[in-house]
């Protein structure tokens, strides 16, 4: 029997007496629980035996790839990507890939749902205004495209602005930092699921730009269209990330990716 040493007792006195709710101590030191019921909807009971989730070393500075991330760029090589024509051609510069007007950047492994870290700067001075004005963008399977833009005291339509889900929302804040300095995007992207032709689970989103939360698990209407309605067409379980060229040199550095399970009910 474990006997509560007059400190914790101490402890317990004073959160009674102010009102806090309690977990009494106890005997029981199990991991994992036997007599308690099932979980609806997966083979394990209430706080049961089941897969340990595998340990992952977080980077030492988050923001940076922790230890199963897909690195995508660390600053050294575009040997991830392919380029418009062929070979990635963007240039490399103090640790940053830079759009030149040698095309779109495709990953050239596939990914379906994913956690993605990227970051990006827009040029400075800022040039151009509305979609002029640092204009890229992520694309997840080479369809569904978050906005990249300076959109830092620059308007445009709200569906095209920085972090929108272009065509189809916008983000739920502006947390543009000025033209030149460092921006972050952390992406949860979601693919959608098939039967057949038929979409049976949209395309879903959620990102955080800057650290400030701009989409919550919002559903894509469709592949990212341009003055247009989305809509969806079938495709594989898996596509490419790419980075758009549109002509305006936008820097990134940092970017990876990691595999995600579990949303299609998986037992975890
Ligand atoms: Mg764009």
């Amino acid at each position: 029997m474990h006997k509560p040493s007059a400190r914790t007792l101490h402890s317990l006195l004073l959160a009674v007496v102010a009102g806090t709710p309690v977990l009494l101590p106890t005997d029981d030191d199990k991991v994992t629980y036997d007599d308690t019921p099932q979980l609806p909807g997966q083979p394990y009971k209430v706080h049961g035996d089941r897969p340990w989730p595998t340990v992952v070393a977080p980077a030492a500075q988050v923001g940076a790839a922790p230890a199963d991330a897909v690195v995508l760029f660390d600053g050294s090589n575009l040997d991830a990507w392919r380029g418009g024509k062929g070979e990635a051609a963007w240039a490399l510069e103090d640790g940053a890939m830079v759009v030149n007007g040698t095309g779109t950047l495709t990953t050239r492994q596939e990914f379906g749902d994913v956690q993605l870290h990227l970051e990006f700067a827009t040029p400075a001075p800022p040039q151009g205004s509305s979609q002029h004005r640092g204009n890229s963008g992520v694309f997840f399977m080479g369809r569904y495209e978050v906005q990249i833009l300076d959109c830092f005291e620059n308007r445009t339509y709200p569906d095209g602005q920085t972090a929108a889900m272009y065509g189809q929302y916008p983000p739920l804040v502006n947390a543009c930092r000025p033209a030149g300095e460092w921006q972050s995007y952390d992406i949860v992207f979601e693919a959608p699921r098939w039967e057949g032709d038929t979409l049976s689970k949209p395309a879903r989103l959620t990102v955080f730009h800057n650290g400030v939360l701009v989409h919550h698990a919002q559903e894509f209407l469709g592949a990212t269209a341009h003055r247009a309605v989305a809509r969806y067409a079938a495709h594989a379980a898996k596509g490419p990330i790419q980075l758009q060229d549109h002509g305006n040199p936008v820097r990134f550095r940092n970017i990876w990716v990691r595999e995600l399970g579990g949303y299609d009910g998986a037992a975890r």
